[in-house]
């Protein structure tokens, strides 16, 4: 892993990428806090680092991205999350996502089926002092039963249908944010269990996301432990 720098440079660049946000419709004040005060380019390789605070995805490795900023917050904002939540995030991804999640509630699960994703991720947010994340190798379409029920839950990849367990191990009153759709794209989706038990729907346009795909990915190749991407 890299060396763990920030730099004022840095820091102004985060300051600028949440005035784009904000201008893009983010209004949550804590979330943009979040944005503002989390070191993004450490999520990334350095080959990445100058663009790190564009409102942009990268590749990260495994062939998987880090989400676009606008969209981390954007399903943040949906999600809702108060200070006592304790949330289940799919898709661990490069850990971005989770961090800003740790800053915001009380206690973040997040699961990767990608081994290099979920180990350079959970060292990388240990090191950062995001210690209120647990990460885990799995396939997220079990959700974490053992950790049940969870105040929100967060999909962060492409589904082809909404994953019944997830919606299982919801609280009452829990919601459920996932990308659902079965072709390039999918449509935003918010689902909140209901006091009766029943669940309703609501719908925030389109977006495209890498898909969850089932079971988990042990690609991690142990002779290149500091290498956290690959690219094609
Ligand atoms: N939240 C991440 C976004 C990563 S992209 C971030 O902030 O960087 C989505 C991630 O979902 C990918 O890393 C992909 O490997 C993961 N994923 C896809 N299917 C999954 C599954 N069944 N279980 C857990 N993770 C999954």
């Amino acid at each position: 892993m890299h060396k763990l720098e920030d730099t004022y440079k840095m820091k102004g660049l985060r300051l600028r990428l949440v005035e784009e946000l904000k201008s893009k419709g983010i209004k949550n004040k804590s979330i943009l806090d979040a944005v503002g005060s989390i070191p993004r380019h450490l999520f990334l390789d350095k080959a990445f680092w100058e663009w790190a605070y564009k409102d942009q995805a990268f590749p990260i490795a495994a062939n998987q991205t880090i989400s676009q900023p606008y969209t981390v917050a954007f399903q943040t904002e949906l999600l809702d999350v108060s200070f006592d939540d304790k949330v289940l995030e799919i898709g661990t991804g490069s850990g971005y996502q989770a961090s800003v999640l740790s800053l915001l509630c009380k206690k973040v699960y997040s699961i990767e089926r990608q081994e290099v994703l979920f180990k350079n991720s959970s060292q990388l947010l240990y090191a950062l002092g995001y210690k209120n994340v647990r990460c885990y190798y799995g396939d997220g379409y079990a959700g974490l039963s053992s950790r049940a029920p969870f105040d929100k839950i967060l999909v962060t990849c492409g589904a082809p249908h909404v994953p019944t367990k997830l919606l299982s191990q919801l609280s009452t009153g829990g919601q459920l944010v996932v990308p659902v759709g079965k072709g390039d794209t999918q449509e935003m989706l918010r689902i909140t269990k209901k006091d009766d038990g029943k669940f309703t729907k609501e719908s925030f346009g389109d977006c495209a996301f890498v898909p969850f795909l089932e079971g988990v990915d042990k690609n991690f190749d142990s002779s290149k432990k500091t290498s956290r991407v690959v690219l094609d």
